[in-house]
């Protein structure tokens, strides 16, 4: 009985003379390792195996990546604004440093106050950033 045998290689490129590495049994490793060098693809072999367990058949079928999650430029980011959901106090910051020590003296002055953070980019608009607070301390 013949079987199949897959497994999985990151490559950088679709060409002949790509560079790959590998190889991996599960389609998430070689993802993992080809974010971590920057390769675009992976590709998936197949071997099929005849009953002498000699390689009948060879597929191989490229995966293009999605592009992964990138971290946004700082020049995309225009303004940061606070604004305080208690009292409704505002200020607008260029540095995200900045608006966290606003947000603490603020918070400190008046307290249980709750200081939110927006961020204000010509793509998006004012879009608020939750729980900013906590991933930045
Ligand atoms: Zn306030």
């Amino acid at each position: 009985m013949a079987y199949k045998e897959t497994f999985w290689m990151a490559c950088d490129s679709t060409e002949q003379m790509r560079a790959e590495y590998g190889p991996f049994h599960t389609r998430a490793e070689a993802e993992q390792e080809a974010r971590k060098l920057a390769f675009g693809y992976l590709l998936r072999y197949e071997h099929i195996i005849g009953d002498n367990e000699d390689i009948q058949e060879v597929r191989c079928i490229f995966v293009e990546l999605p592009p992964g999650p990138v971290a946004v430029p700082a020049r995309l980011i225009r303004k940061l604004h606070t604004r305080c959901a208690t009292c409704g106090e505002t200020a607008i910051h260029d540095e995200a440093w900045q608006a966290e020590v606003w947000a603490d003296i603020h918070e400190f002055e008046h307290s249980r106050h709750r200081v939110r953070l927006f961020e204000q980019t010509r793509a998006d608009g004012l879009k608020e950033i939750s729980d900013w607070r906590d991933t930045c301390a």
